[in-house]
């Protein structure tokens, strides 16, 4: 998704003061009545309405007036709203090139006022899985927190909790910097997703330190779930960094057997078709079968390490939240798993960046009139759950 930063920076006070309204809005409105906006909004003389259109110019908001007039937050209305939270915080100052679409997000670079370079994931829960989702709206209607903005919250929350947890047990994962409504901030991985490599110097080392990762989250109590060659980062020295963690599971999870199975056929069958290694085992006179017999499984792993539960909660992930997200990726992986069957469910991503033009950073200082902007409304900073509507 395109994310022009600039709007960002000729937005008003009574623009964002709109803004954070419509997001305050829709904790308990789809689609949030304009009078509920203006209402909240407080602004003078019929305001509201003037800055509502030029949000909507700007496609920070969409407009619906199906049912009545209402309004809701666009994920733009919704990146910006973090955006500048972040950037009022001192976390970063600048938005740089897009460095990654993901199935569920849109990864960019961020620069920090001393020039270090870090990663903002945008996580945009609703994009792909909603669309099959959509079949079953009827059920969903009445489900309380269906709201893709509640959602990708949800999971940008967890993806942090867990990359501080899993870093913090020495986990090779990105360091988790900051978490902001569905905004997460890590460091910059060097190197590569797995996928774009087409030859590595020590093939074998890399797959078993891949597997050993598995095998260890698992002695760690968690299971990945989308363990392959788009969440594995490599760099010039073949270091591995694992990606992408809202869709993780726990070991006691009713289908920790068959994750687990999958992610760890994910890497053979990746390792075996990219750099042949079984081929190779052949030609060494060795049976492919004798690869396969030491296979990892799910029941020869020891639960040894202790579980990450305590960690967990300890950065501001509940068991709550982390049921709430399970269910809905439950239902998804159900559709996934139907209508991705054997061939990889990850072919049709888009993978950009690696040799994409750098495009100049655009420095995102917000103006002292601008950084002012609805202080009493932005109490929705804080991470704590928002169980959508009553
Ligand atoms: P999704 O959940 O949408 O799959 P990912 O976290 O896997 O999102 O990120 C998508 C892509 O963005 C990755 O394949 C990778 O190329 C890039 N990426 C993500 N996080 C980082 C990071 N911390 N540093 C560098 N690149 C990253
Ligand atoms: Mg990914």
């Amino acid at each position: 998704m395109k994310l022009d930063v600039n709007a960002l920076r000729y937005l008003s006070k009574d623009d964002f003061r709109v803004l954070t309204a419509c997001e305050m809005g829709m904790r308990n409105h789809e689609i949030v009545p304009a009078e509920l906006v203006d209402r909240i909004a407080g602004l003078k003389h019929g305001g509201t309405y003037k800055v509502l259109r030029n949000l909507l110019k700007n496609k920070l908001v969409h407009h619906d007036c199906k049912k009545y007039d209402g309004y809701r937050l666009t994920y733009l209305g919704y990146d910006f709203l973090a955006i500048k939270t972040l950037v009022n915080r001192g976390i970063f100052a600048s938005v740089g090139r897009q460095i990654g679409v993901g199935k569920e997000s849109d990864i960019f670079e961020v620069a920090t006022e001393d020039g270090e370079v870090l990663a903002m994931k945008l996580h945009r829960l609703g994009r792909t899985s909603f669309r099959a989702v959509k079949s079953k709206r009827d059920y969903l209607a009445h489900r309380r927190s269906f709201n893709w903005l509640y959602l990708s919250r949800l999971a940008a929350l967890k993806e942090f909790a867990f990359m501080k947890a899993l870093g913090g047990r020495g986990f090779p994962v990105p360091t988790a910097v900051e978490c902001n409504r569905h905004c997460v901030i890590m460091s910059l991985v060097p190197g590569y997703p797995l996928v774009q490599i087409k030859e590595l110097q020590n093939p074998d080392v890399v797959f078993d330190t891949i597997l050993g990762l598995v095998i260890r989250l698992a002695e760690h109590g968690l299971i990945h779930c989308d363990f392959n060659e788009f969440n594995i980062m490599i760099d010039d020295d073949e270091t591995v960094t694992m990606i992408d963690f809202p869709q993780m599971v726990s070991v006691s999870h009713r289908n920790a057997e068959m994750y687990f199975d999958r992610d760890i056929g994910c890497i053979y069958k990746f390792f075996n078709k990219r750099f042949r290694l079984t081929e190779k085992g052949e030609q060494d006179g060795s049976e492919t079968d004798e690869d396969e017999s030491r296979r990892p499984s799910f029941q020869s792993v020891q639960r040894s390490a202790g579980s990450l539960d305590k960690d967990l909660a300890a950065s501001g992930f509940t068991r709550k939240e982390q049921a709430e997200i399970e269910k809905f990726i439950d239902e998804n992986a159900e559709e996934a798993i139907s209508s991705s069957d054997d061939d990889d469910s990850t072919s049709e991503r888009k993978i950009e960046g690696g040799d994409a033009e750098p495009v100049k950073i655009n420095s995102l200082k917000i103006t002292d009139q601008d950084s002012t902007g609805v202080p009493d409304l932005i109490a929705s900073d804080s991470n704590e759950p928002e169980t959508s509507s009553e």
